[in-house]
Protein backbone atom coordinates (compact mmCIF):
# COMPACT_ATOMS: atom_id res chain seq x y z
CA UNK A 1 0.00 0.00 0.00
CA UNK A 2 1.71 3.34 -1.03
CA UNK A 3 4.71 1.74 -2.17
CA UNK A 4 5.82 3.81 -5.32
CA UNK A 5 9.20 2.06 -5.42
CA UNK A 6 11.16 4.87 -4.16
CA UNK A 7 11.46 3.53 -0.38
CA UNK A 8 8.25 5.48 1.39
CA UNK A 9 6.33 2.87 1.45
CA UNK A 10 7.68 1.33 4.29
CA UNK A 11 7.39 5.14 6.03
CA UNK A 12 4.18 4.75 4.78
CA UNK A 13 3.11 1.56 6.50
CA UNK A 14 4.90 2.51 9.66
CA UNK A 15 3.39 5.66 9.82
CA UNK A 16 0.04 3.69 9.31
CA UNK A 17 0.89 1.63 12.32
CA UNK A 18 1.73 4.32 14.20
CA UNK A 19 -1.53 6.00 13.59
CA UNK A 20 -3.14 3.05 14.21
CA UNK A 21 -1.67 2.44 17.73
CA UNK A 22 -2.53 6.27 18.33
CA UNK A 23 -6.16 5.04 17.65
CA UNK A 24 -5.90 2.57 19.92
CA UNK A 25 -4.60 4.28 22.67
CA UNK A 26 -6.89 6.91 22.90
CA UNK A 27 -9.53 4.35 22.73
CA UNK A 28 -8.57 2.63 25.75
CA UNK A 29 -8.22 5.64 27.03
CA UNK A 30 -11.92 6.84 26.76
CA UNK A 31 -13.02 3.64 27.34
CA UNK A 32 -11.32 3.51 30.71
CA UNK A 33 -13.22 6.66 31.30
CA UNK A 34 -16.77 5.11 29.62
CA UNK A 35 -16.56 2.26 32.13
CA UNK A 36 -16.38 4.63 34.94
CA UNK A 37 -19.02 6.86 34.11
CA UNK A 38 -21.08 3.55 32.85
CA UNK A 39 -21.42 4.88 29.27
CA UNK A 40 -22.83 1.85 27.79
CA UNK A 41 -26.37 -0.32 27.00
CA UNK A 42 -27.88 -3.36 25.91
CA UNK A 43 -29.79 -4.76 23.11
CA UNK A 44 -31.57 -7.48 23.02
CA UNK A 45 -32.32 -10.03 20.90
CA UNK A 46 -34.96 -12.47 20.78
CA UNK A 47 -34.59 -16.26 20.70
CA UNK A 48 -37.23 -18.15 19.09
CA UNK A 49 -38.65 -21.82 20.40
CA UNK A 50 -38.80 -23.57 17.18
CA UNK A 51 -41.47 -25.91 18.41
CA UNK A 52 -43.95 -23.17 19.55
CA UNK A 53 -42.94 -20.40 17.63
CA UNK A 54 -42.85 -17.95 20.77
CA UNK A 55 -39.46 -16.03 22.41
CA UNK A 56 -38.56 -17.99 25.13
CA UNK A 57 -34.96 -16.16 25.72
CA UNK A 58 -33.63 -12.64 24.93
CA UNK A 59 -29.47 -12.61 24.45
CA UNK A 60 -28.04 -9.51 25.92
CA UNK A 61 -25.75 -7.39 24.08
CA UNK A 62 -23.19 -4.81 24.93
CA UNK A 63 -23.29 -1.24 23.29
CA UNK A 64 -21.13 1.66 24.01
CA UNK A 65 -22.67 5.20 23.96
CA UNK A 66 -19.94 6.62 21.93
CA UNK A 67 -20.14 10.70 22.70
CA UNK A 68 -18.71 11.29 18.71
CA UNK A 69 -19.10 7.73 16.83
CA UNK A 70 -22.34 7.35 18.14
CA UNK A 71 -23.62 3.17 18.71
CA UNK A 72 -20.18 1.03 18.83
CA UNK A 73 -20.39 -2.38 18.59
CA UNK A 74 -18.67 -5.02 20.92
CA UNK A 75 -15.91 -5.86 17.88
CA UNK A 76 -14.78 -2.55 17.82
CA UNK A 77 -14.32 -2.02 21.66
CA UNK A 78 -13.56 -5.32 23.39
CA UNK A 79 -10.31 -6.36 21.53
CA UNK A 80 -9.21 -2.73 23.14
CA UNK A 81 -10.71 -3.55 26.64
CA UNK A 82 -8.86 -7.13 27.04
CA UNK A 83 -5.35 -5.51 25.55
CA UNK A 84 -5.50 -2.74 28.24
CA UNK A 85 -6.49 -4.83 30.95
CA UNK A 86 -9.84 -3.66 31.15
CA UNK A 87 -12.02 -6.57 30.33
CA UNK A 88 -13.04 -7.61 34.41
CA UNK A 89 -14.31 -4.01 34.58
CA UNK A 90 -15.82 -3.79 31.22
CA UNK A 91 -17.66 -7.57 31.75
CA UNK A 92 -18.50 -6.09 35.61
CA UNK A 93 -20.18 -3.64 34.19
CA UNK A 94 -22.61 -5.51 31.40
CA UNK A 95 -23.54 -8.23 34.40
CA UNK A 96 -24.56 -5.10 35.75
CA UNK A 97 -26.45 -3.07 33.33
CA UNK A 98 -28.16 -6.55 32.69
CA UNK A 99 -29.37 -7.59 36.73
CA UNK A 100 -30.69 -4.07 36.23
CA UNK A 101 -33.16 -4.88 33.75
CA UNK A 102 -34.12 -8.37 34.83
CA UNK A 103 -36.71 -7.77 37.40
CA UNK A 104 -38.62 -5.44 34.47
CA UNK A 105 -37.99 -7.64 31.53
CA UNK A 106 -39.19 -10.74 33.50
CA UNK A 107 -42.27 -9.38 34.84
CA UNK A 108 -43.19 -7.89 31.54
CA UNK A 109 -41.71 -10.97 29.39
CA UNK A 110 -41.94 -13.96 31.42
CA UNK A 111 -39.09 -15.43 29.73
CA UNK A 112 -37.46 -18.82 30.68
CA UNK A 113 -34.18 -17.06 30.67
CA UNK A 114 -31.70 -13.65 29.86
CA UNK A 115 -28.66 -14.62 28.31
CA UNK A 116 -25.44 -13.12 29.27
CA UNK A 117 -22.06 -13.55 27.42
CA UNK A 118 -18.76 -13.85 29.21
CA UNK A 119 -15.48 -13.15 27.25
CA UNK A 120 -12.83 -16.04 28.51
CA UNK A 121 -10.35 -13.87 30.02
CA UNK A 122 -13.21 -12.31 32.51
CA UNK A 123 -14.99 -16.01 32.76
CA UNK A 124 -11.32 -17.56 34.12
CA UNK A 125 -10.92 -14.42 36.57
CA UNK A 126 -10.78 -14.79 40.39
CA UNK A 127 -13.68 -11.72 40.30
CA UNK A 128 -15.68 -13.39 38.61
CA UNK A 129 -16.98 -15.99 40.32
CA UNK A 130 -17.04 -13.16 43.54
CA UNK A 131 -19.04 -11.31 41.65
CA UNK A 132 -22.04 -13.79 40.76
CA UNK A 133 -21.56 -14.71 44.90
CA UNK A 134 -21.90 -11.13 46.16
CA UNK A 135 -25.02 -10.96 43.47
CA UNK A 136 -27.03 -13.68 44.55
CA UNK A 137 -26.51 -12.49 48.17
CA UNK A 138 -28.41 -9.21 46.75
CA UNK A 139 -30.84 -11.04 44.55
CA UNK A 140 -31.53 -14.52 45.72
CA UNK A 141 -33.06 -16.02 42.69
CA UNK A 142 -31.31 -14.16 39.76
CA UNK A 143 -29.52 -17.55 38.42
CA UNK A 144 -32.28 -19.39 37.91
CA UNK A 145 -33.11 -16.42 34.88
CA UNK A 146 -29.58 -16.35 33.74
CA UNK A 147 -28.14 -18.30 31.28
CA UNK A 148 -24.17 -17.66 30.94
CA UNK A 149 -22.73 -17.90 27.33
CA UNK A 150 -19.33 -18.78 26.87
CA UNK A 151 -17.20 -19.65 24.40
CA UNK A 152 -14.69 -22.98 23.63
CA UNK A 153 -11.29 -20.73 24.61
CA UNK A 154 -11.91 -21.54 28.09
CA UNK A 155 -10.83 -24.49 27.89
CA UNK A 156 -8.14 -23.95 25.45
CA UNK A 157 -6.92 -21.23 28.03
CA UNK A 158 -7.28 -22.80 31.41
CA UNK A 159 -9.35 -26.45 31.41
CA UNK A 160 -9.10 -27.18 34.97
CA UNK A 161 -9.87 -23.91 35.63
CA UNK A 162 -12.60 -23.64 33.21
CA UNK A 163 -13.75 -27.06 34.54
CA UNK A 164 -13.95 -26.14 38.16
CA UNK A 165 -15.89 -22.80 37.42
CA UNK A 166 -18.69 -24.38 35.04
CA UNK A 167 -19.63 -26.79 38.13
CA UNK A 168 -19.54 -23.86 40.27
CA UNK A 169 -21.86 -21.75 38.45
CA UNK A 170 -23.94 -24.85 37.82
CA UNK A 171 -24.34 -25.44 42.17
CA UNK A 172 -25.27 -21.60 42.31
CA UNK A 173 -28.19 -22.01 39.82
CA UNK A 174 -27.13 -20.63 36.57
CA UNK A 175 -27.31 -22.12 33.18
CA UNK A 176 -24.45 -22.52 30.78
CA UNK A 177 -24.42 -22.27 27.20
CA UNK A 178 -21.75 -22.81 24.74
CA UNK A 179 -21.52 -20.04 22.27
CA UNK A 180 -20.14 -19.86 18.49
CA UNK A 181 -20.09 -23.82 18.52
CA UNK A 182 -18.46 -25.14 15.51
CA UNK A 183 -16.10 -22.65 15.24
CA UNK A 184 -13.48 -23.91 17.48
CA UNK A 185 -12.35 -27.67 18.31
CA UNK A 186 -16.27 -28.53 19.22
CA UNK A 187 -15.38 -31.42 21.23
CA UNK A 188 -18.68 -33.44 22.39
CA UNK A 189 -16.39 -34.76 25.15
CA UNK A 190 -16.62 -31.03 27.27
CA UNK A 191 -20.73 -31.30 26.08
CA UNK A 192 -20.69 -35.01 27.87
CA UNK A 193 -18.65 -34.35 30.91
CA UNK A 194 -20.03 -30.85 31.84
CA UNK A 195 -23.42 -29.48 32.66
CA UNK A 196 -23.46 -27.79 29.57
CA UNK A 197 -27.50 -27.12 28.84
CA UNK A 198 -27.52 -25.50 25.37
CA UNK A 199 -24.89 -25.05 22.68
CA UNK A 200 -24.86 -22.24 19.54
CA UNK A 201 -24.42 -23.10 16.48
CA UNK A 202 -22.31 -20.32 14.61
CA UNK A 203 -23.54 -18.35 11.99
CA UNK A 204 -20.91 -19.49 9.88
CA UNK A 205 -22.89 -22.80 9.74
CA UNK A 206 -25.88 -20.79 9.64
CA UNK A 207 -24.65 -18.79 6.75
CA UNK A 208 -23.70 -21.67 4.67
CA UNK A 209 -27.12 -23.77 4.75
CA UNK A 210 -28.27 -22.12 1.54
CA UNK A 211 -25.12 -22.54 -0.36
CA UNK A 212 -23.49 -25.66 1.15
CA UNK A 213 -24.28 -29.48 1.29
CA UNK A 214 -21.43 -30.38 3.41
CA UNK A 215 -22.20 -27.24 6.13
CA UNK A 216 -25.92 -28.66 5.64
CA UNK A 217 -24.75 -32.23 6.76
CA UNK A 218 -22.22 -30.78 10.09
CA UNK A 219 -25.24 -28.86 11.40
CA UNK A 220 -27.73 -31.48 11.25
CA UNK A 221 -25.05 -33.94 12.52
CA UNK A 222 -24.26 -31.57 15.44
CA UNK A 223 -27.92 -30.77 16.39
CA UNK A 224 -28.62 -34.72 16.51
CA UNK A 225 -25.56 -35.49 18.49
CA UNK A 226 -26.46 -32.66 21.28
CA UNK A 227 -29.85 -33.89 21.15
CA UNK A 228 -28.30 -37.85 22.00
CA UNK A 229 -26.82 -35.97 25.17
CA UNK A 230 -29.72 -34.07 25.98
CA UNK A 231 -28.30 -30.75 25.41
CA UNK A 232 -30.31 -27.97 23.06
CA UNK A 233 -29.55 -26.29 20.31
CA UNK A 234 -29.95 -22.30 19.28
CA UNK A 235 -29.39 -21.69 15.70
CA UNK A 236 -27.85 -18.10 15.59
CA UNK A 237 -27.50 -15.63 12.39
CA UNK A 238 -30.81 -17.34 11.08
CA UNK A 239 -31.32 -15.09 8.36
CA UNK A 240 -33.63 -16.63 5.91
CA UNK A 241 -36.89 -18.49 5.37
CA UNK A 242 -35.00 -21.40 3.66
CA UNK A 243 -32.15 -21.59 6.63
CA UNK A 244 -35.74 -22.01 8.83
CA UNK A 245 -36.62 -24.06 7.58
CA UNK A 246 -33.86 -26.35 7.18
CA UNK A 247 -33.31 -25.45 10.96
CA UNK A 248 -37.41 -27.01 11.59
CA UNK A 249 -36.63 -30.21 9.02
CA UNK A 250 -33.77 -30.97 11.25
CA UNK A 251 -35.26 -30.05 14.57
CA UNK A 252 -33.28 -27.44 15.91
CA UNK A 253 -34.93 -26.13 19.02
CA UNK A 254 -34.82 -22.52 18.83
CA UNK A 255 -33.52 -19.92 16.63
CA UNK A 256 -31.96 -15.79 16.29
CA UNK A 257 -31.20 -13.93 14.13
CA UNK A 258 -31.79 -11.24 11.72
CA UNK A 259 -34.85 -13.22 10.22
CA UNK A 260 -36.79 -12.45 13.41
CA UNK A 261 -35.18 -10.13 15.00
CA UNK A 262 -32.48 -7.58 15.00
CA UNK A 263 -31.09 -6.80 18.28
CA UNK A 264 -33.38 -4.48 20.07
CA UNK A 265 -33.87 -1.32 22.69
CA UNK A 266 -35.34 -2.47 25.79
CA UNK A 267 -38.32 -0.63 25.40
CA UNK A 268 -38.98 -2.46 21.58
CA UNK A 269 -38.58 -5.84 23.49
CA UNK A 270 -40.90 -4.58 26.38
CA UNK A 271 -42.89 -3.78 23.60
CA UNK A 272 -43.52 -7.09 21.62
CA UNK A 273 -46.46 -8.71 21.26
CA UNK A 274 -46.97 -12.33 23.97
CA UNK A 275 -48.68 -15.40 22.79
CA UNK A 276 -48.19 -14.94 18.78
CA UNK A 277 -46.30 -17.32 16.71
CA UNK A 278 -43.53 -15.74 14.96
CA UNK A 279 -42.76 -18.47 12.28
CA UNK A 280 -44.12 -18.38 9.34
CA UNK A 281 -43.92 -21.91 7.95
CA UNK A 282 -46.77 -22.97 10.63
P1 LIG B 1 -22.28 -13.49 19.89
O1 LIG B 1 -22.53 -13.79 21.33
O2 LIG B 1 -22.03 -14.63 18.98
O3 LIG B 1 -23.54 -12.64 19.44
C1 LIG B 1 -24.18 -12.78 18.20
C2 LIG B 1 -23.86 -11.61 17.28
O4 LIG B 1 -24.57 -11.80 16.05
C3 LIG B 1 -24.32 -10.25 17.82
O5 LIG B 1 -23.34 -9.30 17.43
C4 LIG B 1 -25.60 -10.01 17.03
O6 LIG B 1 -25.93 -8.64 16.91
C5 LIG B 1 -25.24 -10.61 15.69
N1 LIG B 1 -26.42 -10.94 14.88
C6 LIG B 1 -27.73 -10.85 15.20
N2 LIG B 1 -28.52 -11.25 14.19
C7 LIG B 1 -27.70 -11.63 13.21
C8 LIG B 1 -27.93 -12.16 11.88
O7 LIG B 1 -29.04 -12.38 11.42
N3 LIG B 1 -26.81 -12.47 11.15
C9 LIG B 1 -25.55 -12.28 11.63
N4 LIG B 1 -24.54 -12.62 10.84
N5 LIG B 1 -25.30 -11.78 12.85
C10 LIG B 1 -26.35 -11.45 13.62
P2 LIG B 1 -22.85 -8.13 18.42
O8 LIG B 1 -23.99 -7.61 19.21
O9 LIG B 1 -22.07 -7.15 17.59
O10 LIG B 1 -21.87 -8.88 19.39
C11 LIG B 1 -20.69 -9.48 18.92
C12 LIG B 1 -20.04 -10.31 19.98
O11 LIG B 1 -19.60 -9.50 21.08
C13 LIG B 1 -20.98 -11.32 20.60
O12 LIG B 1 -21.05 -12.46 19.76
C14 LIG B 1 -20.30 -11.59 21.93
O13 LIG B 1 -19.26 -12.52 21.80
C15 LIG B 1 -19.69 -10.24 22.27
N6 LIG B 1 -20.55 -9.53 23.25
C16 LIG B 1 -21.72 -8.88 23.06
N7 LIG B 1 -22.20 -8.36 24.20
C17 LIG B 1 -21.33 -8.71 25.18
C18 LIG B 1 -21.29 -8.48 26.59
O14 LIG B 1 -22.18 -7.89 27.23
N8 LIG B 1 -20.21 -8.98 27.27
C19 LIG B 1 -19.23 -9.67 26.61
N9 LIG B 1 -18.22 -10.13 27.36
N10 LIG B 1 -19.24 -9.91 25.29
C20 LIG B 1 -20.27 -9.44 24.57
MG1 LIG C 1 -23.60 -14.95 22.48
MG1 LIG D 1 -22.56 -16.52 19.20
MG1 LIG E 1 -21.17 -15.93 16.71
Amino acid sequence: KGDKGNGSGYQFCEQEHINKNIERTELSVELDKAITEKGFFMRFQPVIDLTRGEMIFAEALLRWKHSKKGEMLPEKFIPVAEESGLITRLGGLSIELLVQQVDRIMSAKRLEKLTINIIPSHFLSQSFIVQLQELINTHPDISQYMTIEITEAVFLMNIEAAKSIIFQLHGMGFSISLDDFGTGYSSFKYLQELPIEVIKLDSSFIAEIDIDPSHRTIASTIIELSHSLGIKVIAEGVETNSQLAFLQDHHCDFAQGSYFFKPLSIIELLHMQRGVSLLPNS
